[in-house]
Formats: C-alpha cells, sequence, structure tokens
C-alpha cells in the first residue's frame, strides 16, 4: 500500500482515505482520524487509560503501578 503525506503529517492512502500510521485504520475525515489517534488508537501512545479515574499512562507498566500503587483515587 503506498501513502502520501498531507501537509499535516497524516496519512492518505491512493483512494483519498485518511489512514492511521499505527494500525492501519482508515477514515474518510482527518478530523476522525485524529479523534481515533488521540483517543481511541489501540496502539496509541496514551492509551492505556485507568478504568477507574480516566488516567491515561504511555506504558502499561505506568498504569499498573498507579492501580497496584494504589495512586489512583478512585481504587477500592
Ligand atoms: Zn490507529
Ligand atoms: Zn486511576
Amino acid at each position: 500500500m503506498v501513502y502520501y503525506v498531507d501537509n499535516k503529517g497524516f496519512f492518505i492512502s491512493a483512494d483519498g482515505r485518511f489512514v492511521c500510521y499505527l494500525c492501519k485504520r482508515s477514515y474518510k475525515r482527518r478530523s476522525h482520524l485524529k479523534r481515533h489517534i488521540e483517543n481511541e488508537c489501540i496502539h496509541s501512545t496514551r492509551n492505556y487509560e485507568c478504568q477507574l479515574c480516566h488516567r491515561r499512562f504511555k506504558q502499561k507498566t505506568h498504569l499498573d503501578r498507579h492501580i497496584k500503587a494504589e495512586v489512583c483515587l478512585r481504587y477500592k
């Protein structure tokens, strides 16, 4: 698959869709792709979210530590 990169640094596939460079999901709109990368991409660097307080972490180990060390305010 050949991708182009637009002026904002987003990948665009040959058929004109905006493509997530992490998981290769594609979207018709750049704003949708942006939302995907920031909030829901499974490979996003900020994807590790505490289910209790919704803090996000870059690494799974950070999230584990957050929960296990009971730093999480909502941990019970
Ligand atoms: Zn993705
Ligand atoms: Zn938490």
